[in-house]
């Protein structure tokens, strides 16, 4: 499954926020499928479209789509240089398919910061230097051994060629997501500034309500994206049960941010988007559900993610849009007005797209 893992300086509220998206795990009961291991958080990708499924075909179930969250690695100046540590630091984060960074912004004086003071701009910039740094190291130790196998192997050379242009641009001090390279040729090194990155600014209420601040936080790592939460209020949230009591409670805590929605909902919304990934729906008695497929996925691949039987099987997809259903009001009055489409083996999915499979197995 797509992952991504978190990292961060120490202290910038890692395993609060990591914490926070363990425990709102109570969705894995609803994957009996799933093997959800200790270090993963799965988070539901919030989506209203499923509460209007649910209503039109008396589901007893909503299953949103999933982001997972793998892992964490404190880094520290210096750490990629850790005496015979090599890279294992960054651990289970190099398989991961995008990276969380989390940066620290809330001020609390009882809280010490690694470098003395509270300053995103400087934090962000220590871990760049350290991930360039551990990709070096890496692409330093596959370049011996890529040269000497590309001599055996000629398909080798445009991944030897691919990698030295990724050491000079590292040597620069640029990650190589940017530097115009082949990503597909170095995928098997798992460079961590390969992948795409999320940036967490850690806040308490009182810079979560600071426009302007947000507005420099942005700046500084755009084009990337940018959330800000304050992650022990988040860890609160998730405890909160769902009574009468709680969620007045959760409520007053949403406004003394000043959002709408946990941030924990838009991490997952946007670290969705960044794998960029996108959802068709299924509804019936028993469920509504988000199914996640690539942008771009056919139809039989989107058939294959419900079970790898029904991608081979595959004959047609009926859809129906999610507007074009609520429009209508049910399935039978929207293909009564012909809003219901049978589509072949090359159609492309799109966002929303309201599916029933026909399949042989
Ligand atoms: P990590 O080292 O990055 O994993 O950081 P932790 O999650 O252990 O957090 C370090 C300390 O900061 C702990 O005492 C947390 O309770 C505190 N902390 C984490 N998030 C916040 C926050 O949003 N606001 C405040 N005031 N403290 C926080």
């Amino acid at each position: 499954a797509l992952s991504i893992g978190i990292v961060g300086l120490p202290n910038a509220g890692k395993s609060t926020l990591f914490n926070a998206l363990t425990k709102n795990d109570v969705l894995a009961a609803n994957y009996p499928f799933a093997t959800i291991e200790p270090n993963v958080g799965v988070v539901g990708v919030p989506d209203s479209r499923l509460a209007a499924l649910a209503e039109i075909f008396g589901s007893e179930k909503i299953l949103p789509a999933t982001v997972q969250f793998v892992d964490i690695a404190g880094i520290v100046r210096g750490a990629s240089e850790g005496e015979g540590m090599g890279n294992k630091f960054l651990s289970h984060i190099r398989e991961s398919d995008a990276i969380c960074q989390v940066t620290r912004v809330f001020r609390d004086e009882d809280v010490t910061h690694v470098d003395g003071d509270v300053n995103p701009a400087n934090d962000i910039e220590t871990i760049s230097i350290e991930l360039v740094l551990a990709d070096l190291q890496t692409v330093d130790n596959a370049l011996p051994r890529l040269d000497k196998e590309s001599r055996k192997d000629k398909s080798l050379v445009p991944v030897l060629d691919e990698v030295t242009k990724a050491k000079a641009a590292l040597e620069a001090g640029d990650g190589v997501l940017n530097a115009g390279l082949d990503l597909a040729l170095l995928r098997d090194l798992h460079l961590m500034t390969s992948k795409r990155f999320i940036y967490v600014f850690n806040c308490d209420a009182e810079e979560l309500n600071d426009d302007e601040l947000k507005g420099r936080m942005r700046d500084l790592v755009a084009p990337a994206e940018a959330i800000f939460l304050d992650a022990r209020a988040e860890a609160e949230l998730v405890e909160l049960g769902d009574d009468e009591d709680a969620e007045q409670m959760r409520a007053e805590m949403l406004a003394d941010m000043g959002v709408e929605e946990p941030g924990l909902d838009a991490l997952a919304r946007v670290g969705f988007d960044t794998l960029g990934l996108q959802t068709y729906l299924t509804a019936g008695p028993k469920e509504s559900r988000a199914w996640t497929i690539p942008k771009g996925a056919t139809a039989p691949q989107a058939a294959g993610v419900i079970h790898t039987d029904f991608e081979r099987g595959f004959i047609k997809a009926e859809i129906v849009s999610f507007d074009d259903l609520v429009e209508a009001g049910s399935m039978a009055a929207a293909k009564s007005v012909g809003k219901v489409r049978m589509e072949g083996k090359d159609y492309v999915m799109a966002d929303g797209d309201v599916v029933e499979f026909r399949f042989n197995v």
